[in-house]
């Protein structure tokens, strides 16, 4: 199977808690290599840009607040079947719901609160990615 790549984004909560090593080492462990990294700050408008999918939702303003609340790190991944292996991998939206050992079982408070963000397409991969990476820091890792 090809290699697929998937952005995820350790959210504001994961910074606070101090938790953004032993996530990476999670998805290091699970086979992910480290494409494009670095820390930044939404703003409630930019949080909102990401999230604009979501924007009729009831939830939107609690999590572009969420999501602007403080630093948060998005990173570029890649492995076969990065977007499937990693939304396993970080489980439900819902820790609550989510499976035993998942990232988000494990370490988040609520269904707002999920420690981490996973594409949920390639495609929406690659427009998230932008997102965050110039194309110049793309390309320059490429296999
Ligand atoms: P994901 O793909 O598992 O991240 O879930 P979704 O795409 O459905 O939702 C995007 C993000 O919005 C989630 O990760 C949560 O941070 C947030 N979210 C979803 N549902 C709710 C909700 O009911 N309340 C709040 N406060 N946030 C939510």
């Amino acid at each position: 199977m090809a290699k697929q790549r998937t952005l995820a984004i350790l959210k504001p909560d994961c910074v606070r808690k101090g938790l953004i090593g032993e996530v990476i080492r999670r998805i290091q462990e699970a086979g992910f290599t480290i494409k494009a990294m670095k820390m930044t700050r939404l703003t409630k408008q930019t949080a909102g840009g990401f999230y604009a999918v979501h924007r009729e939702k009831p939830f939107f303003d609690e999590l572009t607040t969420f999501m602007s609340s403080g630093p948060c790190v998005p990173v570029v991944l890649e492995k076969e079947n990065a977007i499937e292996d990693f939304r396993k991998l970080i489980g439900a939206t819902n820790p609550a719901n989510a499976e035993e050992g998942t990232i988000r079982r494990d370490f988040a408070d609520s269904m707002g609160e999920n420690i981490v963000h996973g594409s949920d397409s390639e495609e929406n991969g690659r427009i998230e990615a932008a997102y965050f990476f110039a194309e110049s820091e793309l390309v320059a890792n490429e296999s």
